[in-house]
């Protein structure tokens, strides 16, 4: 199977997906999982929490007021956003964007697990603290585990990719200082490709 038969086989099972209260509520209102986009043969891959509402409306990733500032992100590092694949932990929106809850991190983690196997990406890019702490436990770095204060931007290499754990650009929206922190993360992740 190709890459893009084997993303779109995640796609389909995620819209059927019957173990998770988040996908009720999806079918009963009517709006979309937000399985992710981008380049199949992206190099770097951005990981977000979940969805919220004009994601789940939509079906895209960060296409609301924190997509405006991933997209002022990728600009200001001279990154294309249609050369990079952009998912989510979660691909169902939790109720008024609360927080993701454990269990529905195990129940949507083995899709972005085998979504990051097809793409294979050089540099996986965390957005906030929920993507980060997935992905170091998954990836056998959990003893490294520290805040995001610490980790942010920094390189951690895994088996597979180099991973750059950053601020969610959502947490920018208001703060200029992490604004200004988080262009300076973009620079790392422009010069590792
Ligand atoms: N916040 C996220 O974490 N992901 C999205 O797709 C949108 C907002």
């Amino acid at each position: 199977m190709g890459k893009t038969e084997e993303l779109r086989k995640i796609k389909d099972e995620v819209v059927a997906l019957k173990n998770s209260a988040l996908a009720d509520e999806r079918r009963a209102n009517g709006t979309l999982p937000v399985v992710g986009e981008g380049s199949h043969d992206a190099e770097i891959m951005f990981i977000g929490e979940a969805p919220g509402k004009n994601e789940a409306e939509t079906g895209k990733p960060f296409c609301g007021r924190a997509g405006k500032v991933l997209d002022g992100l990728l600009e200001s590092a001279g990154i294309k956003r249609e050369d990079v694949y952009v998912t989510n932990i979660v691909k169902d929106r939790p109720p008024q964007n609360r927080d993701p809850l454990p269990e529905e991190i195990d129940v949507y983690g083995p899709f972005l697990d085998r979504q990051i196997e097809i793409i294979k990406p050089k540099v996986v890019a965390t957005l906030g603290r929920f993507s980060m702490e997935y992905v170091m436990r998954r990836y056998g770095l959990e003893n490294e585990l520290d805040t995001i204060g610490t980790l942010h931007g920094k390189i951690l290499q895994t088996k597979n990719f180099k991973l750059v754990p950053l601020y969610h650009p959502a947490a920018a929206i208001y703060n200029q200082h992490l604004l200004d922190t988080l262009k300076k993360d973009f620079q790392v992740l422009k010069d590792l490709t």
